[in-house]
């Protein structure tokens, strides 16, 4: 059970997973190849840079052999005539002082001596024999310029890049060098319009790996070699422009580089920038999209885990409930008391098998009736009230009701019905109902009922019944206000009877008498009883006094009509009765008690018979005598 019950939650909670695992997979992709085109776009962007700074420095060098011609040329012309460095001088100071990136003018002979600058600097003694460009020209054929290594002006402080010339004798051997010096700031600055973050750097290399410029300005790199680095010994060899990610020696720090080398000069321009600060835009979007990503998966599993935990509650509870009901189950259907569950409007929602037995038909026919559905209609209304009490917040009510069988046969129900725990109460109740039938037992109670109510010899009502049904019917009288009369009635001389006739004898007329009685009310309304002996009483409510009279006096002349023999009654000589009668008057004041109202009519049978028998006398007539109003008569 508990396997299953964790079975299909988990299924789709693996379902549900791999869809977060999925949807967060697609955003690291995402990620990723946004990361990749934004690398590449600076990598991109990186080399255009390199290539514009070397095209700029190969179009700067260039610019440098017109200076150098011309005074080349101006050598050529002078050469050996009178004032001629004087001369020199002047037109390189001419040149220089009209072109800003333009440092200096000098012309070297062969010895290494300078023999005319644009310099105002005295230059002394100083010999130039031992500087590369010097020693390279001396060496070489070659009449192109050549790019020196950046060197610091020893007279003006000032970084230059020279850009020298050899200078032939007209015999074609080497007259010297002629020397056009870059202000390096001029050069310098141009990179500077190039922003690449306060972490970029620019670099111009010399085909050989000699570092001819760098910006931000670093002094320990300029003139130096790096030829060994990763730029020349691996990316250069492959192509000629590119780009590739390092570890700066200078600050340690991860960068991306873009390079360039020139056709014309074979100089290298590398850019290069920082990675995190050239990716921290996108890193700050990219943080705020991870976030929100993060953000979004952390409730999609918050959510999920609650809606599994919810599912599983959910599924244990059902199973408990399952459990439950097969539990309840059990126990109905092992009782043979019919186990019932209503809801609560009072429909059948489960019958246990006893249900057979005791309504004569099966479970699957009583489901879904009604509680009231083949009940006795005077039961109705306490089943309607049981029910309601049930809704209302009772939590066990008993009844005890008719039914019909299937059969037709009339049976009597007990019934306990236990209000389930739960339910928001009203309707929404449900009601176990435990039932039995009853039916020998309230029939052998009626039976006794009726033998302790019942005179055996007459079948009248006895004494207990008469005093039960005396006091009922005072009170009922008190409270409608109607009258209610009692007839007390008495054999006549019937020791005598049966002295003469027997015991035996006796009981047959007073059997016949009380047939008389009871043939003379009306049984549904009024009460006859054997009170004892051989006396009668009747309760005849809502009748007043006349009405008394006209019942006693009927009863008597009927008994009196029978002709029973009784030759020790005279003058009749057959069977007769005395009749006391009493009226109780709730609407004319009276307030009797039951003792009092049957004392009257006890004292009007006393006169009955004192006056001679065989009549009938009502209490009223003697109180009327006692006030002196004898308005009613007798009989
Ligand atoms: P009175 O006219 O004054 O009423 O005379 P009475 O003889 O009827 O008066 P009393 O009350 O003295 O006698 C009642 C007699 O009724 C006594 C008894 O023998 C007789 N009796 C009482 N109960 C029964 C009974 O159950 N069966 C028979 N056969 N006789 C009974
Ligand atoms: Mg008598
Ligand atoms: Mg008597």
């Amino acid at each position: 059970m508990t396997g299953a019950i964790k079975y299909l939650p988990a299924r789709t909670f693996v379902a549900v997973a791999f869809a977060v695992f999925g949807f967060v997979g697609l955003i690291v992709w995402g990620e990723y190849s946004s990361w990749r085109s934004q690398v590449a776009r600076i990598e991109a962007d990186l080399m255009q840079t390199a290539k514009a700074l070397v095209q700029h420095a190969d179009d700067t060098v260039d610019m440098a052999k017109f200076p150098l011609a011309a005074l080349i040329t101006q050598i050529e012309q002078e050469r050996g005539g009178p004032g001629m460095p004087a001369k020199l001088t002047q037109v390189m100071r001419r040149q220089v002082d009209t072109t800003p990136w333009l440092g200096a003018l000098a012309v070297i002979d062969a010895d290494g001596k300078m023999v005319a600058t644009s310099s105002r600097i005295d230059a002394g003694a100083a010999n130039f024999s031992d500087r590369e460009y010097f020693v390279f020209h001396q060496s070489s054929d070659t009449l192109e310029p050549v790019l020196g290594r950046p060197l610091k002006n020893k007279l003006s402080g000032q970084w230059i890049l020279p850009v020298t010339q050899r200078i032939n004798n007209p015999d074609g051997s080497f007259g010297g060098v002629a020397l056009a010096a870059f202000i390096l700031t001029e050069l310098t600055n141009f990179f500077q319009g190039f922003s690449l973050g306060s972490e970029g750097s620019f670099l111009l290399v010399r085909r050989d790996g000699v570092v001819l410029a760098r910006a931000p300005f670093l002094q320990t790199l300029l003139g130096s070699s790096i030829s060994s680095d990763d730029l020349f010994t691996t990316h250069l060899r492959q192509r000629h422009s590119g780009s590739y990610h390092f570890v700066s020696s200078i600050d340690d720090t991860q960068r991306i580089g873009g390079f360039y080398q020139s056709e014309r000069s074979g100089m290298v321009g590398l850019a290069a920038v920082s990675q995190s600060e050239a990716l921290a835009t996108w890193m700050k979007g990219a943080r705020i999209r991870w976030m929100s990503c993060f953000v979004l998966v952390a409730i999609t599993g918050f959510l999920v885990w609650r809606w599994r935990r919810q599912i599983m509650l959910r599924r244990a509870s059902e199973a408990l409930l399952v459990a439950r009901e097969a539990e309840f189950r059990l126990l109905a259907e092992g009782s043979a008391d019919l186990i019932q569950r209503f809801n609560g409007h009072g429909i059948r929602e489960y019958l246990s098998p006893s249900v057979r037995e005791i309504f004569g038909v099966d479970a699957e026919a009583m489901l879904g009736t009604h509680i009231l559905e083949n009940l006795h209609e005077d039961d109705h209304d306490a089943v309607t009230q049981v029910m309601t009490r049930l809704r209302e917040g009772s939590t066990r009510e008993n009844m005890i009701v008719r039914r019909k069988r299937a059969d037709g046969r009339q049976i009597w129900l007990e019934t306990t019905l236990n209000r389930l725990p739960g339910g928001t109460g009203g309707t929404d109740i449900r009601i176990v109902a435990v039932t039995r039938d009853v039916t020998r037992q309230k029939n052998l109670q009626e039976e006794l009922d009726a033998l302790a109510n019942t005179d055996e010899l007459t079948q009248l009502a006895n004494r207990r019944s008469f005093n039960i049904h005396f006091e009922d019917m005072v009170l009922q009288a008190a409270q409608q206000r109607t009258p209610l009369s009692v007839l007390m009635i008495d054999a006549d001389r019937f020791k005598f009877f049966n002295d003469t006739y027997g015991h035996a004898a006796g009981d047959d007329c007073l059997r016949a008498i009380a047939n008389v009685v009871r043939g003379s009310i009306l049984r549904s309304k009024h009460l006859a009883a054997r009170y004892g002996g051989e006396e009668f009483a009747v309760l005849l409510p809502d009748t007043n006094g006349a009405g008394a009279l006209k019942a006693a006096e009927n009863i008597r002349q009927r008994v009196a009509g029978l002709q029973l023999p009784h030759e020790k009654n005279p003058p009749w000589g057959y069977v007769t009765i005395s009749i006391g009668t009493a009226t109780f008057h709730p609407a004319r004041g009276d307030r009797l008690t039951t003792a009092e109202l049957f004392e009257r009519a006890d004292h009007a049978l006393y006169r009955a018979k004192n006056s001679g028998r065989n009549r009938v006398a009502a209490a009223e007539q003697e109180a009327a005598m006692a006030t002196g109003r004898p308005d009613i008569k007798s009989v």
